[in-house]
């Protein structure tokens, strides 16, 4: 079964890049397509899949085509991603015929980025709040368009509201010090030797990577982010609720 490099670790910002498509094929969620390499990003880590377009060629293509060069005919919309047994998935119409043919990939830029914005946003209240208050450990992210929050484990120390005031202070500090986001691919050996936060799994089939906010704890993950907190913007903790042991902070 091919498997599928998955270019979109390397530049959050790449909208578009040529790739092969290696098989047709059905699961339980539809016809798929797996193309070499993918820009798309398929939905996991509490972050949504890309939006984009397949455009598939009328003329010859090689490798070494570039975007620019494509000899655009159909020009198909991805219905959803998703990562499978090593293979990104692209779900759409696609003909089984269109087997070997070379594509060109178009990612919705705006959304990758609206959806990179609010998963480093994530991130960086998972690193402040860990800061303000070390008792508490990062259970889950949710980083849809929607609704989303960081969950953790455990009940602050501080008020609600004292709290929130804490935060929002330096979140915003964090945002004007525009600090640098960096990721790279390391071993479970680097992992553990830069003190990284180590979670109770690890995805399967991907490389290991690890993303590091300015002087922050190194975290390892897969998803799509910003090149530095500069590029949040304005960002304001909406919520702070604690039940039952655990605290979600809403965004
Ligand atoms: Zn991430």
């Amino acid at each position: 079964m091919p498997i599928t490099a998955l270019s979109y670790l390397h530049d959050t910002y790449q909208s578009e890049q040529v790739a092969q498509v290696l098989e047709i094929a059905q699961d339980e969620e539809g016809t798929y397509l797996v193309v070499n390499q993918s820009i798309f990003y398929p939905q996991g880590g509490g972050q949504p899949s890309d939006a984009g377009v397949l455009i598939f060629a009328v003329g010859p293509v090689t490798a070494a085509t570039s975007p620019a060069e494509f000899p655009q005919s159909a020009r198909l919309e991805v219905q959803s991603v998703r990562f499978k047994e090593g293979q990104v998935r692209l779900y759409g119409p696609w003909d089984p015929e269109w087997e070997g043919q070379w594509v060109l990939q178009q990612i919705d830029l705006a959304t990758r980025l609206a959806h990179a914005r609010l998963h480093t946003a994530g991130h960086l209240i998972h690193a402040v709040m860990t800061e303000l208050d070390p008792s508490l450990q990062a259970q889950k992210g949710y980083h849809f368009p929607q609704g989303p929050y960081v969950e953790f484990a455990g009940v602050p120390n501080l008020e609600p509201d004292a709290l929130m005031a804490q935060l929002n202070a330096a979140l915003q500090a964090a945002i004007q010090a525009a600090l640098p986001i960096k990721s790279e691919f390391v071993t479970l050996e680097e992992l553990h030797a830069r003190k990284a936060m180590i979670p109770a799994a690890f995805p399967e089939g991907k490389p290991l990577r690890v993303v590091q906010i300015g002087h922050y704890q190194p975290v390892p993950c897969g998803g799509t982010h910003l090149a530095s907190t500069a590029e949040l913007g304005t960002l304001q903790i909406r919520k702070i609720k604690s039940k039952a042991g655990t605290t979600k902070i809403s965004y």
